[in-house]
Parts: structure tokens; sequence; C-alpha cells
């Protein structure tokens, strides 16, 4: 089986090769970081995570890009309002962004560049445009792309004409009567004094000012993928849905219109929204907007992982209070089922113990199969949580009937779990915890063995003044805190 994808440009599921065998470059729209991002840009970027996991689980070698939008309307009014420099405004942003990145445990991409440092890569880009006729400078010093010159504009997101008019004309306002047609958009913004204000201005052979927004990703993926491997067409390039029109559309017409190539990615893949104001909310979780709240909250990031794998990326998906519970509660059950695979003993002898241990391994290669299947399906993550959960149910039965323990059993799950990675955080003070236990229950263990059972329920009371519940079943005794 190979790796299939949803490809938005031909609304199909294809087969996946890249443009080079081994190595995947992609490209994923980043925040803008005038503000702490959204929760819902965080399931689109750990739609993304699973997909750079699972094409390097698949062998390949991936360069991600995720750029960091700097330079826009939204971070320029920000830092005007704020009285600071445009770098003053953005800087906290950034670093509250990476660490929401790593609380969500989503892997760093190779590059994450910034616009204001590839602003001559933008201008060379701007230039190119309007050598082949393509841009042209407004009336209001500006330079807009002429849309009616590039006869593929609008093949992405497949709207007709009258749609694109109004689509193009709902975002802008002022240059309206700057422009030729009025679905052409800008390259580069004429400086206004906000800018300068806020040091977001930049001199240019057509006229100081500052890049469009759609201009930045177009520049910093070429540049960035030409230094790395050369060549000027990506493998993948992801964002959210409502990234496909205007500005995927944008990024596609100035890329292609400059490297003359038909494509600019061979895959568009975009993530659907995540709905928190049409859930019901309780209290608790009622003002939830940033990844932020939610760690204050104290909810373990694997566990949202798990919340926002438990949905396909291509389907809307409700936050609300009960999921999140719900994902909490599976955490556990993984969580529990890890410790007690790790610790599993040696077979129970006989032919009950190798039966047991064969139905474990035979769990385990199920569990291969099935979470590669699914994850090759256009990463169907819902899935493969459901195949990881299989094993669980399966691989419990087979310890309560004595299955000894198994490597093969082991690496299968550590390995499902690690993709997505999706096991409980450990605590710094749960592994001194976790020790004592043991060492306690062993000793309980020992006075029931020399039938001493005040001593064993003195440690069971032990134990559940630090609020460990001990619970003794056929694999041995299991336990938990709480
Ligand atoms: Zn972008």
């Amino acid at each position: 089986m190979t790796l299939r994808l949803y490809n938005t440009m031909t609304r199909q599921v294809e087969d996946f090769a890249p443009l080079t065998p081994g190595r995947v470059s992609l490209y994923t729209c980043g925040p803008t970081i005038w503000n702490y991002a959204h929760i819902g840009n965080f399931r689109t970027f750990l739609f993304e995570d699973l997909l750079r996991r699972w094409l390097e689980a698949s062998g390949l070698t991936v360069f991600h890009i995720m750029n960091l939008t700097d330079v826009d309307d939204r971070t320029i009014q920000a830092a005007a309002k704020a009285g600071v420099t445009l770098r003053e405004h953005v800087e906290p942003y950034a670093a509250a962004f990476f660490a929401d990145r790593d609380y969500l445990r989503i892997l760093p991409a190779h590059a994450y560049p910034r616009a204001t440092q590839f602003i001559a890569p933008m201008i060379t880009l701007v230039e190119s445009l309007l050598a082949k006729g393509i841009a042209y400078r407004g009336d209001d010093g500006s330079v807009y792309f002429a849309i009616a010159r590039f006869p593929a504009y609008g093949r992405l997101s497949q709207l007709d004409q009258r749609e694109l008019r109004s689509g193009a004309s709902g975002r802008v306002s002022s240059d309206e009567y700057a422009k030729e047609d009025a679905r052409d958009f800008v390259l580069w913004k004429a400086a206004q004094p906000d800018d300068e204000a806020v040091k977001a201005a930049w001199d240019a052979p057509f006229g100081r000012g500052r890049p469009g927004w759609h201009l930045e990703c177009s520049a910093m993926a070429l540049d960035l993928l030409r230094e790395k491997w050369g060549g000027d067409v990506l493998d993948i390039h992801c964002g959210g849905v409502d990234l496909i029109f205007p500005h995927h559309e944008d990024e596609i017409a100035q890329s292609c219109a400059h490297t003359g190539k038909p494509d600019f990615a061979r895959v568009w893949m975009h993530a659907e929204f995540l709905n928190i104001r049409g859930a019901k909310m309780s209290k608790r979780f009622g003002n939830i907007t940033t990844a932020r709240d939610l760690k204050e909250d104290g909810v373990d990031a694997a566990a949202l992982r798990l919340f926002f794998f438990q949905t396909h990326y291509r389907q809307r998906l409700d936050l609300n209070d009960e999921s999140i519970a719900q994902a909490v509660a599976g955490l556990r059950r993984l969580g529990d089922f890890a410790a007690r695979l790790e610790a599993a003993p040696a077979a129970s002898s006989g032919a009950v113990g190798a039966a047991a241990t064969a139905e474990l391994e035979g769990a385990a290669t199920l569990l291969r199969e099935q979470f590669t299947a699914a994850l090759d399906d256009d990463l169907n993550a819902p899935r493969a949580v459901a195949a990881l959960f299989d094993f669980v149910t399966a691989g419990n039965r087979a310890l309560d009937r004595g299955a000894g323990a198994s490597g093969p059993a082991r690496e299968a799950f550590r390995w499902a779990a690690g993709v997505l990675d999706v096991l409980p955080t450990p605590k710094a003070a749960d592994a001194e915890l976790a020790a004592w236990v043991e060492e306690r229950i062993q000793s309980r263990r020992a006075a029931r063995q020399a039938r001493d059972f005040a001593k064993a329920d003195l440690i069971r009371d032990e134990l559940a003044a630090r609020g460990v519940t001990l619970e003794d079943g056929p694999g041995g005794t299991k336990w938990r805190v709480g």
C-alpha cells in the first residue's frame, strides 16, 4: 500500500510520490504573530505535525518550512497602537507560539522564516513580475498582480469569475480605485505613516513600502527551497481551509507567473475548521481561545493530540468540555496499558501462557498493519487511533490470560503511540512516586506470601494515604493515582 493524500487542487485522493524519490519539501503557512495563536490554528498545525511524522515514519526525508508572518496589517496596527516598533511587538508572540508548539509536542520545522528577514527575495520576485508585465504599479504607488494576465487564476479555489470578484472586493477598500481590476491583489504596499512609525517600510526600486501577505509565503518558500535542494516546486503545501482563497490562490499566481512552472506545489492539503463558538461550553472551558488556556487548565497535551486526531483533518470538529473529558479518559487508558505492557512479567507457565503471548504478538502485528493502512489512506488518524485502542483491548485480554513480556508487542505499541505522540506526559515527581509504589507493591506481595495479611493491609493503607489505588488482577497488581 502506498501513501495516498487528498489534493485540494484536483479534489481527489491521489497516490503520493515526491518529486525526488526519498525526500519531501513541505511548506506550511504559519501564524501571524500579532497576538497569541488561536487554538483553531493549532488544529491545522497538529494535522501538519502528523503529516510530517508519517512521512518520516514512511522513510522519507522531510524539509519542513513554516513561516512566521511578522509584517502585515494586523501586526503593524497592533504595534502602532502600542507605540512600539514592529519587532518589539511581535517578539513576545513569536516566543509564545514556540512555547505553545512545544506544549503540544509539535515537531519544530527546519526553518521558521520571518517575512522581515526576506525582504530582498520579495523585492526580486516583484521585479520579476513587473518585468514580465504581470504586475503593475497602481495610482497609489503600490504594486498589484494583474489577475487578467494570469489565465490559470482560480484553479485551486475553483470559484467562478463572479465569486472571485466578490471575494476580492470584500477584502479591499481604499485601494479599489488604484487598481486596474477589482480582483487584482497587492504585492507591495506603498509605505504609510504607520508603517514608518513602527519601522515596517523598506526601499525598493518600485517605491518604498512593505510586502503584501501573499507575497511573503511565495518568496520565502522559493528562496529556502532553492537554497536547500534546488528547484522551485514544493511537494506539499498545507494550511487551513480558510487559506485556499485568496491566500493560496494568490501564492500560486505569483509563484507560477515567476517560475513559469504549471505548479507551485504538487499537493495542496487543507485542514478543516475547529468550532468552539457553536459548541456547548461549560464555565470551565468557556473562555478557551488559545493553547495556553488549555495548558493553564492542566490539560495534558497528549489528551489534546488524541482529541484532535480522533476526527479526520478534512472534517469539522467541535471543541467542548465533554470532548476534552473523553480524551483525558482515553489518555488514562493508554497510559495504564503502556505501564502494564512495559512491566509485564515473563509468560505464565505452560501452554496457556505461550498461547496468550502468541495472541499478544498477533495483536501487535494487526496493530502495525491497521495503523499503517489508516495513515496511508489520506492520513486517517481516527482509524489509526482506533487501531491503537483495539490493541489496548486485545493486549489487556492477553495479559489477563498470562501473556508474557513480548518485545514485538512493546515495539509495535511504542511505535504507533509514538507516531501520534499520545502517551501521557510524565511528570518529574511521577517517576519518584512510581519507584516508591513499585517497591511497596513488592513488599506487600512478600507479606501476603508470608501470610502476614495485617502487614499487607498496612501497606495498602500507606499507599492509599498518598492517593494510590491498587487493583489486584490475574496479570498482577495494577495501580493508579486517584
Ligand atoms: Zn502562506
